[in-house]
């Protein structure tokens, strides 16, 4: 181990600091973009910045366009908007995953319908779904779109589930709100549907305090989008409007803290995945803990460092709950796994094809704090109250 016992139990001391589980970390750059917004007198939801946020991201991951947005929630529902689904049309949805990605579903008066996620990437699982798309078609009812995730920043099976969404010919919306910065098959995460989302809310990867974006490689779409973001307001001197809109547009001085943070991206991504290794390192042959696995086809941001708990096996029998209630106590903060959709009681009349994963994964989930400005000391305060914990 790389500390001392007396460094480890100095640090543990020291619990007035709270550990949080992904705090917001600047880089320094944002002031300057944000004090521009301010001196051009450009504090407005358009402006130098939110283009240039949208360009820098663009030329970051290849996307042909995208769209600065309010919130990565407000991203996901343009792009259902886009996909045409209305009332009563049926949207798949990953079960294991934040409400965000399903509310939209419900704002455009669809139907959600869950389906659960594969062992090595713990996201939508590609022949779930399959089974999924073929009993709705059969039933006359096909689904109108198709929403994965990447969980904790790590890559669906993509090659997948693009040839099961392209045989039954239903268009993908990627929510890689917590996987920017995060690759599949060398590719920036958020290019591998028709749309990709991401979101710059206070605990992501990098934050613009509140954000998100719409990409894709369709300019008109994205186009589209912008236009409806921006209350559907159609060319004309005066307010004219055929459509209706929504005020969904990233602010001008929000998008400044955007370039700052995306600037970083890369040393953010290195971090969270230092972490990683070093909690591995440090919690290494407690029976009943594993990490989550990094799934062949990508390089997952580590957004979140994640265990998994298996009470029957720890050598104190002690539960993720027991571990996360320790944290606490140590003022340390760590967090279940995602509640699967499926299990929430705003969800609960939807239909499902499930098959036990996401529960599993949620049972024994523990995610650990994992913001990319942890020093090593902190994170060997947070793995002594686990192995203290589980293994006494
Ligand atoms: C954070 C998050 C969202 C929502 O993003 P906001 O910017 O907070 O609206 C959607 N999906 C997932 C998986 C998220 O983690």
């Amino acid at each position: 181990m790389p500390f001392s016992n007396h460094e480890l139990f100095s640090q543990e001391l020291d619990i007035s600091q709270r550990i949080y589980l992904s705090p917001p970390h600047l880089s320094g750059e944002e002031q300057g973009f944000v004090r521009e917004a301010f001196d051009t007198n450009w504090v407005a939801p358009l402006g130098p910045n939110v283009e240039s946020f949208e360009r820098e991201v663009c030329e970051s991951t290849g996307a042909k366009a995208a769209v600065a947005l309010s919130s990565g929630t407000a991203a996901i529902h343009l792009a259902l908007r886009l996909l045409g689904v209305g009332p009563g049309d049926i949207v798949v949805c990953q079960s294991l995953t934040f409400a965000a990605s399903a509310n939209p579903i419900l704002y455009q008066g669809a139907v959600p319908f869950f389906v659960d996620s594969e062992e090595a990437s713990w996201n939508l699982c590609p022949n779930l779904l399959d089974e999924a798309l073929s009993r709705l078609a059969a039933k006359g009812t096909p689904a109108k779109a198709v929403i994965s995730v990447d969980i904790l920043g790590q890559c669906a099976d993509y090659d997948n589930l693009r040839t099961v969404c392209a045989r039954h010919n239903v268009p993908l919306v990627q929510d890689a709100a917590e996987a920017m910065g995060s690759t599949h098959r060398g590719v920036a995460a958020g290019r591998q549907g028709a749309f990709g989302i991401y979101s710059f809310n206070g605990n992501k990867i990098i934050t613009t305090s509140g954000g998100g974006m719409l990409l894709g490689d369709d300019p008109e779409s994205i186009a589209r989008a912008r236009f409806l973001a921006t209350q559907a307001r159609d060319p004309a001197p005066h307010y004219q409007h055929t459509t209706f809109g929504y005020n969904y547009r990233l602010s001008n001085v929000l998008a400044g803290i955007g370039r700052g943070q995306l600037r970083v991206l890369g040393a953010r991504v290195a971090a969270r995945r230092a972490n990683e290794r070093l909690y591995r390192e440090l919690l290494a042959g407690i029976p009943g803990v594993e990490f989550m696995p990094e799934a062949p086809w990508g390089i997952s941001n580590r957004w979140l460092t994640h265990i998994q708990i298996d009470a029957t096996k720890t050598p104190r029998n002690a539960t993720s709950e027991d571990a996360r209630l320790a944290l606490e106590a140590r003022n340390i903060e760590s967090r279940p796994l995602w509640k699967p959709l499926h299990a929430q009681p705003v969800f609960a009349a939807a239909p499902t094809l499930l098959n036990g994963v996401a529960d599993r994964l949620f049972e024994r989930g523990l995610s650990l704090p994992s913001g990319s400005a942890l020093t090593p000391p902190e994170i060997a305060r947070v793995a002594a109250v686990i192995r203290e914990t589980l293994a006494g």
